[in-house]
């Protein structure tokens, strides 16, 4: 009874209209960011404050509508339900139920600027609120946009940068988080807090240099004719930046490539990664791409800029062409860092020997070929290079062809590729590891932003 009551008195006050998400905020100064994962319909997210938890409405951050017993509580959604949230005090005793569609806030006083909730064991700025849905309960977190971006700078460039990087980079990430701000509206909030979006780390990985550059530039955001740029940026461009239509297909102005020289003796600014042709073929069948051994590989097309757009392996079953992109990505970005790279090792790769004499051994005798010009090849009876799993091996010389039946421990040389790159990452924007070393050289956050963004002006919002 009691129960029901307090459900009622919520209900009234926040004027449900049926299941709705919270509308998008159009406040510009707040943003939602979702953190952590989205938990099961049985899981509990705990939640804490040193100053008390109280409850506000979306729309109106001044008057409390209540204030919760107690600085711990917890929040499930209700039995059976993912249009409400059942809250729990620290002793299990139920408190309330309300909504569970981002308008509900927990917070502390709207004056607190200091004010901190723990969520399940993370600090966080602002205001709590949650979203259930049919795949369970994600946590948002409603705060104003510059002290998210005090969580977001530290995790992307190292916070013992030069100042004026550190300020480059936080206009970069403001005016990102401007321009994406209607990435997850299907999902009833702004921002994730993954790379998808932009790291962010709360407040325990605020650093007070990235802090400073944040108010330092506090509010500046990089237009071009007058709309907010998305200014999109990575790690290192490796000496030349990327137009962003040779990657993502569309022109924008000021997303050109530009010569970086900035770029070129940092972290990354040459990568080397050497492979087996065996796991190669592994990465290619785990994204589906099954043209059995391989035997060539092409860069079929590059960019101005020498990033690879389009490679062709040739394999014992046919061709296949895939994108540099996606190449990237089966091998695994963080080894093949950018694709402004070449191949090497990578012919119609046969073993080569120098010696004019091949002994082949079978189960029943050894054979001696002899070659008169010197080099001798060997590829196994199913075309393939390194692993003979055939039964049957066939020994190419200059005088032609011959195949033996061969026992199948023998191992024939393996097929390996070196990889050399230049950058990392996806070489669109701002190179970070340029524009540190723009800021040591002396140049000033603007500087580097027009360096990077062509053409786009820096103006408060
Ligand atoms: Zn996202």
């Amino acid at each position: 009874m009691k129960k029901n009551l307090l459900i009622l008195i919520v209900l009234i006050m926040v004027f449900l209209p049926g299941k709705s998400y919270g509308r998008i905020d159009q406040d510009l100064d707040f943003i939602d960011v979702k953190i952590g994962k989205t938990y099961s319909a049985l899981e509990r997210v705990r939640i804490s404050s040193a100053n008390g938890i109280s409850i506000y409405q979306k729309n109106d951050k001044e008057d409390a509508m209540m204030e919760l017993p107690g600085d711990t509580m917890y929040i499930s959604l209700s039995l059976g339900s993912y249009d409400n949230l059942d809250i729990y005090d620290d002793s299990n005793t139920y408190v309330t139920t309300l909504p569970a569609n981002g308008t509900v806030l927990f917070g502390g006083e709207t004056d607190d600027e200091e004010y901190l909730m723990t969520v399940n064991g993370k600090k966080y700025r602002g205001y709590t609120t949650f979203i259930g849905d049919r795949n369970g309960l994600s946590v948002i977190n409603h705060l104003d946009i510059e002290s998210y971006l005090y969580g977001v700078v530290p995790k992307e460039i190292p916070p013992m940068s030069g100042h004026e990087a550190l300020k480059a980079q936080a206009v970069a990430a403001r005016s990102y988080a401007y321009s994406t701000m209607t990435k997850h509206a299907s999902e009833g909030f702004n921002v994730c807090d993954t790379t998808h979006c932009q790291v962010y780390g709360g407040y325990e990985s605020e650093h007070i240099n990235t802090n400073r550059a944040v108010d330092d530039t506090n509010k500046l955001v990089a237009v071009y004719n007058g709309n907010i740029a998305s200014t999109v940026f990575h790690s290192s461009s490796g000496g030349h930046t990327e137009s962003s239509e040779n990657v993502w297909g569309g022109r924008v102005p000021y997303l050109i490539g530009i010569n970086d020289p900035y770029s070129l003796n940092s972290i990354n600014s040459n990568w080397k990664v050497e492979m087996d042709v065996d796991l190669l073929n592994e990465k290619l069948l785990s994204g589906g791409i099954d043209i059995g051994v391989i035997n060539s590989i092409d860069i079929s097309d590059k960019t101005e800029s020498g990033r690879v757009v389009q490679l062709v392996f040739n394999g014992s079953r046919g061709d296949a062409e895939i994108s540099g992109e996606r190449f990237r990505s089966l091998l695994g970005t963080t080894s093949i860092k950018s694709t402004l790279f070449s191949i090497e090792g990578m012919t119609t790769e046969v073993e080569t020997t120098e010696s004019s004499l091949l002994f082949v051994a079978s189960s029943r005798r050894i054979q001696t070929l002899e070659s008169e010009r010197g080099s001798i090849n060997i590829i196994s009876g199913d075309g393939r290079i390194a692993n003979n799993k055939s039964d049957t091996l066939n020994v190419i010389g200059d005088k032609g062809l011959v195949s033996y039946k061969a026992p199948e421990t023998i191992d024939i040389a393996r097929g390996s590729l070196v990889i050399s790159g230049k950058g990392y990452g996806h070489g669109i924007g701002m190179s970070q590891y340029g524009a540190i070393e723009m800021a040591k050289q002396g140049y000033d956050f603007e500087e580097i932003l027009h360096h990077y963004y062509t053409g786009v002006e820096i103006i408060k919002y």
